[in-house]
């Protein structure tokens, strides 16, 4: 790993860091992405699963693959990589954490400016009288409320994404001067268009990830490996 003179320099002297996480950030967590999920989930694409059409089909099996990622999530904790973002937070004036992940890894690490784009897997809500349960512990598929059904409160294929949030994070992204992209392949619009709105606006870019993506071609800078080693490594003192 050779991060450049000028990556060094910025992150001891920039004000204004956004960073964009992807699910590849918890891998290390022992919390899969999409792509690496096996036994016998496998056999559905989780697009045929995260979407309201598939809830509305096959409500009881989408319930299912939910408590169980709700309980991958519960028995994970934050790794290296949450915890170098926790000291980034601290040693920067404005810091903003955008992320796609559901598993609320990032506010259990510390971190607390934090934008989720997709929701939160504790919470559910019911989609026909909005009743809201933030305790996973009651999450049920039967509304106590109506009766009617609960889904989690996740954004699903096909779903906008929470407006206000969103805009928050294109502010940031604009803001910034340092932009790092983790663990993502970033190809889920509208949220890979965030760190091309950041460089149009004069930010630094740099990729973190185990392997090159789409958006390696247009980074600034980019590392390939696991963001669990790579990311306190580039902030630690040997280097700064
Ligand atoms: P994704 O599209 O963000 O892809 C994961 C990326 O992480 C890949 O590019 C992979 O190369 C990279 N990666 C894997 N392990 C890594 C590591 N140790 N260090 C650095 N990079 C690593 O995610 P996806 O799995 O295709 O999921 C798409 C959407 O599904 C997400 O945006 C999210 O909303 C949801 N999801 C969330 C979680 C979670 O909350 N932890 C897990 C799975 C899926
Ligand atoms: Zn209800």
């Amino acid at each position: 790993m050779n991060p450049s003179q000028k990556l060094l320099k910025l992150l001891r002297e920039v004000k204004r860091i956004c960073v964009l996480t992807g699910a590849g950030i918890s891998a290390e967590s022992g919390i899969p992405t999409f792509r690496s999920e096996d036994g016998i989930w496998k056999k559905f694409k989780p697009e045929e699963l995260a979407s309201m059409d598939a809830f509305l089909k096959n409500s009881e099996l989408v319930w299912e693959w939910y408590q169980m990622r709700r309980k991958v999530v519960r028995e994970a904790e934050p790794n290296a990589g949450h915890l170098a973002l926790v000291e980034l937070e601290k040693s920067c004036p404005s810091f903003t954490l955008v992320t796609q992940n559901v598993d609320g890894l990032h506010r259990r690490a510390g971190n607390s400016n934090i934008l989720e784009l997709h929701g939160n897997i504790e919470r559910s809500y019911c989609i026909e009288c909005h009743f809201e349960e933030n305790d996973p512990e009651e999450a049920r598929l039967k509304c106590l409320k109506c009766g009617g059904k609960m889904r989690p409160g996740v954004v699903w294929f096909g779903e906008a994404l929470p407006e206000t949030t969103f805009l928050e994070a294109e502010r940031a992204a604009s803001d910034c001067e340092l932009f790092f992209c983790i663990g993502t392949s970033a190809v889920v619009f509208p949220a890979a268009a965030l760190p091309e709105i950041a460089q149009r606006n004069g930010a630094y870019l740099v990729e973190v990830n185990l392997e090159p993506t789409e958006l390696t071609p247009l980074c600034d800078e980019s590392f390939h490996g696991k963001a669990g080693e790579i990311l306190p490594k580039l902030l630690s003192s040997d280097f700064l």
